[in-house]
């Protein structure tokens, strides 16, 4: 027998439920649970996943069964609806949808109406007494399924349709009279024939046969394949197919469409919100060709329908104990539910509805936490205007705050121009009349992107806030003349490459650049960050260098430096002298000179940083890069250190010569620089506990952790804490004052980690270096890998970027047995992670996983670590499932 690929859904007959979105789609799952529910949903059936995945491996055909179970269930249909495929006198009408497990708005296309030809539009016009209805649906019908299912350019459509409301001076698609849409038909006809060389099929079976297909063809169209891409969308069947009798909208001003979110998808407030429009179909208000009224006027328009929406919306915010975002109908007074999902929303609507709902005892604090995605944060930790700033700037023009944030750039005005301004590392702002999928990737490159039609769920706002990225949607003073590459608001034209300011959360447009600020991080985001340090049992410290960074990581919630690269003190201002003299100098008293010059230095850099910190535990890294790094390159600084040195170009140029490396990231660098010149451990160990000491005096306690880098051997490790323990030592007995410290190392060469119980009878603790580990384990270059690891990724050899995502599997097993190993020397050895991966939320899960006391991370990414790693915490206990929708 044929497996089932066919699931009916409408009233008591519903087959599927909301836990079945894998194989129905999210759509398909939602329409069979909102009809479990007893809610009004128009009837129809879901073709699963499972059959589309079945149609591409079948040669694009269809699985055993699957006419027979459409058939079935067509005719299921029709005895559910009192109606019948093509018959005049009482016809069935449906849509087709798509629908996949994971919501991708906008990517795959919808069919209306179907089921029309010229003998049903005579029934349904008598049927209906509305003939303008009836030739509006056909002539959308055949716009659609032209453009869908037969790749006929939309535009043709759209030219027929923009000249005759010319020709008639109709201002509005509603305008339009049924002699009118009459004569569009038959253009579109036309053009249907012109561009596919066949009639435009008028059996309705035929209609449906080629729509599911096309739907089928869908799932692998490029928009659809960049938004999987762009999104890490993978693993999934394929798109199901909803065919769905349709309600109308468009009978007239009783009737009506429209979207809604039970919350405020911008600003998370709890407060229904949504647009709709009288007298129009579905895609009328998505598609922003008229701007829709907020749905509370529906309210004044009709009163009934309103009230039970709201009702059925409270109701399905408690049913799935989410924000939800919905699509309604309205037929002649009656209200239908077209779709529900949980709303993709901002990250600043994501932290308050969380917390809200926590408060509102919805869902659990822990419920709260798995509910957003840490990366999401960054939207909050990013800058917005400066106010005063923002207060002196022109503006240009308002229109709706489609996406919060704020953006500078440079005006462009087609997708393809923002990719590439973007390629030459210029901000751009994509401006366009309405977005449409085809501009995913210039919004994607874009800083912002402004639109003078649509409205907040728009295609661009819609799509905009999923990326995070500021949006003004629907300026309607804009007016944008592609073929000029312009556009004018009032007297003003902006050109091509004009610099512009966008407020997303205010919805205004600015001319020129406007200063940004750094957020405030109160209300809800320090809410749900309080319960995720309740939760959480890894520690969360930062890698900064400088106290500006520290303070800033400090005010994210880090709770102590995990890695101060002193090298990158280095650079400053007149340092760099300094640090030459000591690498170019021929002889140990050379070195110790320059060394001199550069411990007073260093120890004041330190003293800010241990200020900064107030107490926190501070690791600080001993010099780490390969010297040549900090020799002159160029003629000009080599000929200014032979100067300084009181000696000749030439020697210079030799001295440079002698220290060129083959391969420096596996050269003389890490603790082989201190092996060879100790001197320089003398000198950073010296400054790093006499700041200790200044700052003990001035009341703030800081306990060093000295690291050595890229130890691999344990005679480096002895060798060094050797050095750093008689010059703390000598420090103590000169400052007649001893303070707690730690030496301990970073395990970073792979084989630290496989003798990581030798090392740890010397090291106190262990800090995983995997930016190097990886770099060392995999065998590839962290500055030439870029080149082929895309390809890599893209063949599937590596699933994501090692040096971006932990490789647990090689490189985290490395990193266990380093764990393992450390601690069955040193029982209580502390152990934390200062790569990258240290910031990255599925490398911190493997972390906890693992047993580390801490993770470091950029200040910036410091909110994100916490919250992962309260999430690891709580996947680990099992206590929250994870959903495929979001
Ligand atoms: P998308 O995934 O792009 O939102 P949908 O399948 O939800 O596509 O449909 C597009 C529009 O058509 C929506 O506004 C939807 O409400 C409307 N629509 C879909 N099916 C029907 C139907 N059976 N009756 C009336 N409107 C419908
Ligand atoms: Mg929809
Ligand atoms: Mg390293």
């Amino acid at each position: 027998m044929a497996s089932k690929h066919v699931y009916f859904f409408g009233g008591k007959k519903t087959e599927g439920k909301a836990t079945m979105k894998e194989l129905l789609g999210g759509k398909g799952a939602n329409l069979a649970e909102m009809s479990n529910l007893g809610m009004p949903v128009p009837a129809g059936f879901t073709i699963t996943t499972k059959a589309c995945q079945l149609y591409y491996e079948n040669n694009k055909k269809w699985p055993q069964g699957l006419k027979e179970q459409i058939l079935a269930n067509l005719k299921r249909l029709e005895n559910v609806m009192n109606a019948q495929f093509g018959n005049p006198k009482k016809p069935l009408l449906v849509s087709v949808r798509s629908g996949a497990a994971a919501s991708m708005p906008g990517m795959m296309d919808t069919i209306l109406n179907l089921g029309l030809n010229e003998t049903v539009i005579a029934g349904l016009t008598a049927k209906t007494g509305n003939a303008r209805f009836a030739w509006d649906g056909y002539r959308r019908f055949i716009q659609m399924f032209g453009d869908v299912v037969m790749g006929v350019p939309h535009e043709t459509f759209e030219h027929i349709l923009e000249e005759k409301k010319r020709a008639v001076s109709a201002k509005l698609d509603t305008d339009l009279s049924t002699d009118d849409l009459k004569d569009i038909v038959a253009r579109y006809k036309d053009a249907y024939k012109k561009h596919t060389n066949e009639n435009f099929p008028d059996d309705p079976w035929q209609q449906l046969v080629k729509s599911i297909n096309a739907v089928f063809e869908s799932w692998n169209n490029d928009r659809a394949i960049t938004y999987r891409k762009l999104n890490d969308i993978k693993g999934l069947l394929g798109t199901a197919v909803n065919i769905q009798a349709m309600v109308f909208g468009n009978m007239g001003e009783t009737s009506g469409t429209g979207v809604c979110f039970s919350r405020n998808p911008s600003t998370g407030e709890n407060k229904f919100y949504g647009e709709y429009l009288m007298n129009a179909q579905g895609e009328d208000v998505v598609a922003g060709i008229r701007t829709p009224e907020s749905i509370e006027t529906l309210a004044k328009k009709n009163k009934t329908a309103y009230s039970k929406l709201v009702g059925l919306k409270n109701k399905l915010e408690k049913h799935y104990r989410d924000m939800q975002d919905m699509e309604f109908t309205i037929q002649d007074g009656a209200l239908y539910m077209l779709q529900t999902r949980s709303g993709k929303r901002t990250a600043a609507a994501a932290v308050k509805v969380a917390v809200d709902m926590v408060k509102e005892r919805l869902i659990s604090k822990e419920e709260a936490l798995m509910r957003l995605e840490p990366e999401q944060l960054n939207q909050l930790l990013h800058p917005n205007f400066d106010p005063q700033a923002e207060k002196g700037a022109t503006v240009l023009a308002r229109g709706l705050p489609a996406s919060p944030g704020a953006a500078t750039g440079r005006v462009v005005f087609n997708a393809e121009d923002a990719e590439a301004w973007a390629k030459r590392g210029e901000k751009v702002i994509l401006t366009r009349i309405e977005t449409s999928p085809e501009d995913i990737g210039g919004m994607n490159v874009a800083e912002g992107v402004l639109t003078a039609r649509g409205g907040m769920t728009s295609h661009a706002a819609v799509v905009a806030r999923g990326m995070g990225k500021c949006c003004v949607a629907g300026v309607g003073a804009l007016s944008i003349v592609y073929r000029e590459k312009k556009c004018t608001v009032g007297s003003a034209v902006i050109k091509e490459g004009d610099y512009i300011s966008l407020n997303g959360s205010s919805g205004t447009v600015y001319a020129g650049k406007i200063k940004t600020v750094e957020p405030e991080l109160s209300g809800s985001f320090s809410t749900l960050m309080k319960w995720a340090d309740e939760i959480r049992t890894l520690g969360v410290r930062t890698n900064a260098d400088i106290p500006r960074d520290a303070e800033m990581a400090v005010k994210f919630g880090a709770e102590g430096i995990g890695l101060c690269r002193t090298e990158h003190m280095f650079f400053e201002g007149d340092r760099i002298i300094s640090v030459r003299k000591m690498i170019l100098a021929d002889n140990k008293a050379g070195r110790e000179a320059a060394l001199k010059e550069l411990l007073p230095i260093q120890r004041k850099d330190f003293e800010g940083l241990y200020r900064a910190m107030k107490g926190r535990p501070v690791t600080i890294r001993l010099i780490d890069p390969p010297l040549h790094e900090f020799l002159p390159a160029d003629d000009e600084s080599q000929m200014e250190m032979a100067d300084v040195l009181n000696i000749t170009l030439q020697r210079v140029k030799e001295k440079v010569s002698e220290l060129h490396e083959f391969n420096p990231m596996l050269g003389h660098r890490g603790c082989r620089l201190g092996i060879t010149y100790p001197e320089i451990i003398e000198m950073q160990t010296r400054a790093i506990m006499e700041a200790a000491i200044n700052v003990k005096r001035q009341g703030i306690k800081i306990h060093p952790e000295i690291m050595v880098p890229l130890v691999g051997e344990t005679g480096e490790i002895k060798l060094c804490k050797q050095v750093i323990e008689e010059t703390i030592a000598k420090v103590f007995k000169e400052q007649k004052i001893k303070i707690p410290y730690m030496v301990g190392t970073m395990i970073e060469v792979p084989r630290a980690a496989l003798i990581a119980d030798k090392i740890a009878e010397d090291a106190e603790f262990f800090s995983f270096g995997t930016n190097d580990l990886t770099q060392m384990t995999c065998g590839f270059s962290r500055d030439d890998a870029g080149r082929f690891l895309k390809e890599y990724i893209e063949k599937g050899i590596f699933e994501k970027d090692p040096f971006q995502v932990l490789d647990q599997e090689g490189v985290g097993e490395l990193v266990i047995m380093g764990i393992k190993r450390g601690r069955s020397a040193r029982k209580n050895l502390k152990v934390g992670i200062c790569g990258e991966h240290g910031g990255e939320p599925r490398s911190i899960d493997f972390c906890h996983r693992v047993g580390m006391n801490y993770v470091s991370c950029s200040p910036y990414r410091v909110p994100i670590a916490r919250l992962a790693a309260a999430q690891a915490v709580i996947r680990q206990k099992g206590k929250v499932k994870f959903t495929l929708d979001k």
